[in-house]
């Protein structure tokens, strides 16, 4: 008789940093408390994504990745004020952070979003897709929202990359809040299945539905625990409570267990 086997993925936890802390001394204490409190845990992959001009300076332990928040596809040339992704690369960074809704609500287009995926997959990173809605509706009217985000930025993507790719579903509506307005977590998992049926039907099953999916928005220590078990989220990706040491790292041991 065929023995069913489970290969139990480890939970991946991103602290997106956004424009935090002010300062390199402050960035370089609260990355070291975060090493310090989180080196035990081996069955959670944690990702610091701080800005980019503190990324090479804030350490590289062998516990915690690095990642960028955002890059330009192409990698030198006149582009006044911006940071290429082979930049970052250089700069120690793993992971890649694209179409973060601050970013796409400044203007960012799911073209240049695609043109990012294909830049830092090329380059050998791990790139966390971000898509959301601005609104959610009873109807599910936002799920259209979510496919064609995925169908646009992922188009002509190759499937061999798609091990490379994590998407993490972050509603507009539920970001920055400090839990107050965090979705729920069965909805999550309701709309986790959703971008995996997306995921399958564009790339097969075998491989769209091995895509982890990141729950983001409002995530702190009281509602963590729930989008990872109820919800099913294959990990969180957190803004605001990745700058408070305990609390991360509190996450962190959550997603460990
Ligand atoms: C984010 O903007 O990626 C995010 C998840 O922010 P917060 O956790 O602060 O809602």
């Amino acid at each position: 008789m065929n023995k069913l086997i489970t290969i139990k993925q480890k939970k991946i936890i991103i602290g997106n940093w956004k424009m935090n802390p002010d300062s390199l001394s402050d960035a370089k204490r609260i990355f070291t408390k975060i090493v310090a409190g989180s080196s035990k845990f081996k069955e959670v992959e944690t990702i610091i994504c701080p800005p980019s001009v503190f990324l090479g300076l804030v350490g590289k332990p062998k516990n915690i990745k690095l990642g960028g928040q955002d890059g330009f596809y192409e990698s030198t040339g006149p582009h006044t004020g911006l940071v290429s992704i082979s930049m970052l690369k250089s700069l120690g960074a793993e992971y890649l952070i694209v179409g973060h809704s601050e970013i796409r609500q400044a203007g960012e287009t799911d073209d240049l979003i695609n043109k990012k995926i294909k830049t830092g997959l090329k380059l050998g990173l791990k790139i966390v897709l971000c898509i959301g809605e601005e609104i959610h509706d009873e109807n599910g009217e936002y799920l259209k929202i979510l496919q064609s985000q995925l169908l646009q930025d992922l188009a002509l993507v190759p499937k061999k990359y798609f091990n490379q790719i994590i998407v993490a579903h972050e509603p507009v509506w539920a970001i920055g809040s400090l839990s107050k307005n965090a979705d729920n977590p069965e909805s999550f998992a309701h709309n986790r299945l959703f971008i995996k049926k997306v995921l399958a039907d564009l790339v097969g099953k075998k491989v769209g539905l091995t895509v982890p999916v990141l729950y983001g928005g409002s995530v702190g220590v009281k509602n963590s625990k729930d989008f990872l078990t109820t919800g099913e989220a294959d990990g969180l990706l957190i803004g605001r409570v990745s700058l408070i040491p305990d609390d991360f790292i509190k996450i962190i041991t959550l997603a460990n267990n």
